[in-house]
């Protein structure tokens, strides 16, 4: 062992979860803090999944707003954007760096933005794998990081590929994949009908991939959403020239000559796909994409040396603390709580409180020590065309909970959206605790409707009943005026 080094706080995974837990447990104090990352300061959201395919998303949206109105059809007529510009403005994002490690199949990119911020927050980058080697004791490589006051495990997730037979030998493309994307497969076969599936689905067809199917287990899209939000989504995609196989799921693959040539590049030559279930039958396909959950990244972080299982999410209480470690804190998608990117970094707010106020022996008696949103108020927006928002309970999650509820529901056709086009479609539904008359949950299904669901979490966060919720006028003419509906059917 060659050096020995003493921080208040080490955090291990330096993405955007991390990068906030170090810096709220130090901020406004004297403690030191060091983030250990083993790739990008940054991690997967901002070079593999939330940055990249919300940029290779927007061309495509823009686009259909612009031809929405005439005057803007006019000048916006052709029906996909230019992939290269595409590419290229997905680079900007990332800041990719355009050199040949890039064709030889590593995607590069360039951290340094990241770094001069973390350095400039007082948090020290160490680069390498981090591994937990005792109490309070991180190891990498021939260094040993002792924390004084906590160790934070924000190591995020990776994408899981099902053990198919020849799926994982295939070579399949993952998510990250999809978002470094730099060659555009004719045919692709997508695995999957969440999130990530229905994004990249709609990006692919943008940037102009012919024969997309799409195997999805269940017998919809999104399936934890209001079943309006998949089905808009579906009869979006399919009159995109998308092929919808529900129930169905891949049986077995063959690509003979599967090539690891890199992120984003064809791995190899053609795959023959055999399906099985409603949709069964036998594929050509150029690239198959596995957008079918992800992992959290516990197997290789030496939870083994504290005893605990490195299997599954590294769970937490609602200080984000691990049972029976009052030093450890385990934040963003290793936690399994919810794997997204705003709330690991709501997480890391509390957890970077929580240890603030430990190490100055405050007590832990207010709510911005409690993770509760966890729970109740988890907002998501699902930049697909149309796109999707909710935040809470649908009805039937409600119901499973045994809560008596009321539900207001309709298409939005308001002044406001008719002005963003006199074709404009869209839904929206609210969930009500029936006995409280509080708002539990408030879905939203049409062009911008993704800067609605503020209100809506705030509603939620606030238990604002409803009587006074009719107080909270909405200008005209916005898409926001839709609440005046919803509330109409519920006075
Ligand atoms: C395609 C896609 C699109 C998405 N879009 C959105 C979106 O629009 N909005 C949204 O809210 N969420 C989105 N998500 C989810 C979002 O990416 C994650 O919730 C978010 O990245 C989690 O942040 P994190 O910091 O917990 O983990 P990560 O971003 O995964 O970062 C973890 C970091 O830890 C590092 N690491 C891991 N183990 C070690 C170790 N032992 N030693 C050192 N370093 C280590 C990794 O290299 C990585 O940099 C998307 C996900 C995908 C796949």
């Amino acid at each position: 062992m060659v050096g020995e080094t003493s921080y208040d706080v080490v955090v291990i995974g330096g993405g955007p979860v991390g990068e906030n837990a170090a810096d709220y447990a130090i901020r406004g104090s004297d403690r030191t803090a060091a983030i250990v990352e083993h790739e990008l300061l940054g991690g997967e959201c901002s070079y593999w999944a939330c940055m990249p395919s919300k940029a290779l998303l927007g061309p495509g949206n823009a686009l259909g707003e612009a031809r929405s109105l005439g005057g803007s059809r006019e000048r916006a007529s052709a029906s996909n954007p230019e992939p290269s510009g595409v590419l290229e403005w997905r680079d900007t994002v990332t800041g990719r760096l355009d050199d040949s490690s890039a064709h030889r199949g590593g995607a590069t990119h360039d951290d340094a933005g990241q770094v001069r911020w973390a350095n400039g927050a007082g948090i020290e980058v160490i680069r390498g794998h981090g591994r937990l080697v005792g109490e309070k004791q991180v190891r990498v490589g021939d260094q040993l990081l002792t924390a004084r006051e906590a160790v934070v495990i924000a190591t995020g997730s990776t994408a899981s590929v099902p053990p198919i037979p020849g799926l994982r030998e295939a070579l399949p493309w993952t998510s990250r994949d999809a978002t470094n994307i730099l060659e555009i497969p004719e045919r692709v076969v997508v695995l999957g009908g969440g999130v990530v599936a229905c994004e990249a689905a709609t990006w692919l067809l943008d940037l102009g991939v012919r024969g997309l199917v799409m195997a999805i287990r269940g017998d919809r899209l999104l399936p934890r959403m209001e079943p309006f939000a998949g089905e808009r989504v579906a009869d979006a995609l399919r009159a995109r020239g998308a092929d919808l196989r529900f129930g169905t799921t891949i049986e077995a693959v063959d690509r003979p000559d599967a090539t690891g040539s890199g992120y984003g590049r064809l791995h190899g030559g053609p795959a023959v796909v055999r399906l099985t279930g409603d949709g069964a039958g036998e594929l050509t396909v150029d690239e198959i994409l596995v957008a079918a959950g992800r992992s959290p990244a516990t197997t290789d972080v030496g939870l083994d040396a504290l005893g605990l299982t490195a299997e599954g999410p590294l769970g937490v209480d609602d200080h984000l603390t691990v049972p029976g470690h009052p030093w450890l804190y385990s934040v963003g998608d290793v936690n399994g709580r919810n794997a997204l990117t705003h709330m690991g970094k709501y997480q890391a707010r509390v957890a970077g409180d929580v240890i603030a106020a430990r190490a100055e022996g405050r007590e832990l008696d207010d709510i911005r020590y409690v993770a509760g949103s966890d729970h109740a108020a988890v907002p998501q927006v699902v930049f697909t065309r149309p796109e999707i928002s909710s935040v809470g309970l649908t009805r039937e999650q409600a119901a499973d909970a045994g809560i008596d509820v009321r539900v207001a529901e309709g298409e939005i056709s308001v002044a406001g959206s008719y002005l963003l086009g006199p074709d404009y479609s869209g839904y929206a539904s609210v969930v009500v605790d029936a006995t409280r008359d509080v708002l539990l949950g408030a879905t939203f299904v049409g062009p911008q409707t993704g800067e609605l669901v503020h209100s809506a979490t705030v509603a939620i966060v606030g238990e604002v009943p409803l009587a006074r919720l009719w107080h909270a006028v909405p200008s005209y003419p916005t898409v926001s005026e839709v609440w005046l509906r919803l509330l109409d059917q519920l006075r």
